[in-house]
Formats: C-alpha cells, sequence, structure tokens
C-alpha cells in the first residue's frame, strides 16, 4: 500500500494539489518529519508538515489563501476551507549560540541539507507523495523498525546545539515506547549538555512534559527525565515509582499534570505552597494550577475512613474549602471522578461530598445566624469573623445543630468562656 493512501480521502486530495502546484512550477514538495514518521508506524497523524525548496514569498504567491505564521523561519500555512497545512522552505541552520535558537536561518538548496539539521533519525524521513518514493538518508527507517532514537550526527554536537533535544529525545522515547540509542543515552546524561539543557525557555520545557504526558506511557517519560538527570535541572523533587504507573489510568492530561504534581509535592511540609511554586516555576496557567491543587485536595481527602467522626470533620472541611472556592463545587467533582480510577476510595466519597455540599452548613452564608445576628450578641469587627469560624468548625462537627437557638447557645458560651 502506497504511504500516501494512508491518509484519508480529503487529506490525500489536499495533499496532491499542493504537490501538483508546486511541481506545476518546477518545485520539489515532500511531506516531512513527524507525519511521516506517524504514517510509517501506523499512528494516527495531527499535523502535516511540508518542505519544498519554493521560498516563502513563492509559496504566498502559488496559493489563493496563506497565513505567513512563521514566515521569518519560512514557514508558510496554505489553507483549504477549515483545513491547513505548513509549508516550509528548505533550512540550513547555523550555529547556536544560546542553546536555544540557531543565530541565524538561511534557507537551503536541498533537500538533503535541510534533513540533516533535523534532530532524530525518525523525525528525518520525508516522503514524495506524486512519486511514492521515500527519501531516507539517515537511517530513519531501519531504527524505527527497530524502535531507536537516535540523534543525526553526533549526539552530543547535536545536544549542545539545542538543548532541548535531550528532553525531546525522553519524549519521543515515552510516547513511542522506543528506546534511547548508547551514545544518544550517554549525551542526555553529560553535565555539559545540561548547562545548554538548562538553557532552554521553560515553556518549552513544559510543552514537552504535557506531550510526553499525554502519551500512552506517562510513568515512563517521569523516570526518563529523572534518571538522566534532566528534570532536576528544572524541578528538585522526585516522583515515587510506585504512584507513577497510576497516571496512565487517567484519559485527561491535565489531571496527569496534576496528579504528577500532587505526587512530588505531597510528602512536602507544605503541599499547596510547593505545588503552587511549581506550577509557577514551569509557567503552567493559572488554571492548571488550581487544577493540581484540587487534584492534590481530593486525593488526600480520600485517603480518610468515613466511618471515623473525625474523618468526617475533616470531610467537610475539605467540602466547605470545595464551595469557598469554586463557583459550582458540584460539576467539579463531576470532573473529579476520573481520579476515582486511581483512588477507588473516591469511588464513595464523591457521592458523600454531594450530600455533604448541598445539605451541610459549610460557610458562613449557611449559617442561621447572619453577621448583623452575631453583633447583636455582642460581637463587633473581628471577632464576628471568627464567631462564624468557630461556629462552623462546631457544625463539622454537629451539622444538625444549625439552628438560631443552638448558634446563639453556643456563642454566648463562646463569649463568655473567653471574657
Ligand atoms: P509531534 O508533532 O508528534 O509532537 P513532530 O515530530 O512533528 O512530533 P514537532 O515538534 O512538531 O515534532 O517538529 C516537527 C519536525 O521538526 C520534527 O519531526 C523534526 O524533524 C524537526 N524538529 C523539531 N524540533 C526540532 C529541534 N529542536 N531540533 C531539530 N529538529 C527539530
Ligand atoms: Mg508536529
Amino acid at each position: 500500500m502506497k504511504l500516501i493512501e494512508k491518509l484519508d480521502d480529503q487529506t490525500r486530495e489536499d495533499i496532491r494539489t499542493i504537490s501538483d502546484i508546486l511541481s506545476q512550477s518546477s518545485y520539489q514538495c515532500y511531506m516531512v518529519g513527524g507525519c511521516v514518521r506517524d504514517l510509517l508506524l501506523g499512528r494516527p497523524v495531527k499535523d502535516i508538515d511540508i518542505t519544498t525548496n519554493a521560498e516563502p514569498q513563492v509559496v504566498q504567491k502559488l496559493f489563493k489563501r496563506t497565513v505567513p505564521t512563521g514566515i521569518q523561519h519560512g514557514t508558510i500555512t496554505v489553507l483549504f476551507e477549515k483545513r491547513s497545512y505548513e509549508i516550509t522552505t528548505y533550512r540550513a541552520e547555523g550555529t547556536y549560540s544560546d542553546a536555544r535558537r540557531p543565530d541565524t536561518i538561511t534557507f537551503a538548496k536541498t533537500l538533503s541539507e535541510d534533513l540533516s539539521r533535523r534532530d532524530f533519525t525518525i523525525n528525518a524521513l520525508a516522503y514524495d507523495p506524486t512519486a511514492d518514493v521515500l527519501q531516507d538518508e539517515h537511517g530513519g527507517l531501519d531504527d524505527l523498525k527497530q524502535k531507536i532514537i537516535r540523534t543525526i550526527g553526533k549526539a552530543h554536537d547535536r545536544f549542545f546545539e539545542d538543548g532541548l533535544r535531550t528532553v525531546r529525545a525522553c519524549r519521543f522515547a515515552s510516547v513511542l515506547d522506543f528506546r534511547i540509542e548508547e551514545e544518544t543515552f550517554k549525551a542526555i546524561c553529560d553535565p555539559a549538555i545540561h548547562e545548554r539543557t538548562k538553557k532552554v525557555a521553560v515553556e518549552r520545557f513544559s510543552d514537552e512534559l504535557r506531550k510526553g504526558l499525554s502519551g500512552p506511557f506517562p510513568s515512563r517519560l517521569i523516570e526518563l527525565l529523572e534518571d538522566t538527570g534532566l528534570m532536576n535541572l528544572f524541578l528538585p523533587y522526585k516522583a515515587p515509582r510506585p504512584e507513577l504507573q497510576k497516571l496512565s489510568l487517567l484519559s485527561n492530561v491535565e489531571n496527569r499534570l496534576g496528579c504528577y504534581l500532587h505526587f512530588i509535592c505531597m510528602r512536602e511540609k507544605d503541599p499547596v505552597a510547593s505545588i503552587e511554586s511549581t506550577a509557577k516555576k514551569l509557567k503552567l496557567s493559572n488554571e492548571t494550577a488550581a487544577q493540581a491543587i484540587r487534584t492534590h485536595r481530593f486525593l488526600l481527602a480520600s485517603a480518610g475512613d468515613l466511618n471515623d467522626v473525625e474523618e468526617q470533620i475533616d470531610q467537610r472541611r475539605f467540602c466547605a474549602w470545595l464551595k469557598k472556592t469554586s463557583a459550582d463545587p458540584l460539576s467539579i467533582l463531576d470532573d473529579s471522578s476520573e481520579l476515582a480510577s486511581i483512588q477507588s476510595s473516591l469511588q464513595t466519597l464523591i457521592p458523600v461530598w454531594k450530600t455533604m455540599i448541598q445539605n451541610d452548613p459549610l460557610v458562613a452564608k449557611d449559617l442561621a445566624l447572619n453577621g448583623n445576628d452575631i453583633q447583636e450578641l455582642g460581637f463587633s469587627g473581628k471577632e464576628i469573623g471568627t464567631a462564624q469560624a468557630s461556629a462552623l468548625e462546631y457544625l463539622y462537627r454537629w451539622p444538625g445543630r444549625n439552628t438560631r437557638e443552638d448558634l446563639t447557645q453556643f456563642l454566648l458560651g463562646k463569649r463568655s468562656s473567653s471574657s
């Protein structure tokens, strides 16, 4: 079967159109990189990258609808209705003095030059969709068959050029379930290379972390990053290995990230503060950080035994936090039901929490006495808030006592004992 036939009908037609338009003007056209690799592996193809010797301005002229998405790097996006394809001019990269981006980008004349600047052999396969010919100049096909991640050229040099490639190697090894070739692995572990990886913008590290965690072997990514010393360049924690296996039970990548942060921070003195600072360090969004803290609290709160009265009080405190911090705590509980796959006690606890949130007095506005009522009992200023807090603590133990009489008696008793 021809490789192009593995694409769905619409995509195949689009690629043929792109190839025809370029070749009618005597330009070359190859599918390249991740899409060729994934087609050969029989994996779903995310996006199709095309490479050509036509310069960006030419690509803009040849196609009706284009967007100059990365024109300074030679990339033009071509649109067909809602479908888009990135067409990038052959590139030859200059030196990298900052370990992040090449100092200069020059366009190359040949496909060979473009392929040799790429990171791994399996990412340097190019496919001519019209001639149905695969260009494999670096042994990528063999490495695909043997499931090997290997740099093109000397590993040490290639990682020194761009410090992100070390992390990418671990990401591809985990997502594809490949092993990293020996020289390549040695270079990844080299402290001199670590100095280069350290300079990479943390957002790019986090992007790779996220991509790797969304693959089928998330725990392997963490293990590889830890074993090579790469994780330590960004985060000072070590994950508990047996727990890590649970990550793959979660399907949502946000939950996986949150769970990973929970695993590495749960033994810290102040786990919530550690999760917050780790999320900041990784420049994760506020939403991702908030989700991680929720995941942490869910897992922590679900560790208790519900038959124990003290535990029930803790559960109510947890539900109070959920109610205070979330617009709709019940919908968050529904979203979190995926976490029940990694901690089975959550299965029984989520309905209990829902009932508590719906029925029990948990936050100040649930109290049978409002602020004015409490003032009339003789409390003023800051004392009112303190009185509300102690009334709530009292009700976490005795939720049935949320009546005006009970609370009045309780608060007057508190007043006389404190004065
Ligand atoms: P996926 O899209 O599944 O994450 P991919 O292989 O398409 O995988 P991208 O990050 O989209 O990865 O990059 C596209 C291609 O560009 C790669 O296949 C590789 O050939 C090249 N490439 C990307 N990043 C680098 C890099 N840091 N150094 C060298 N080549 C790179
Ligand atoms: Mg890609």
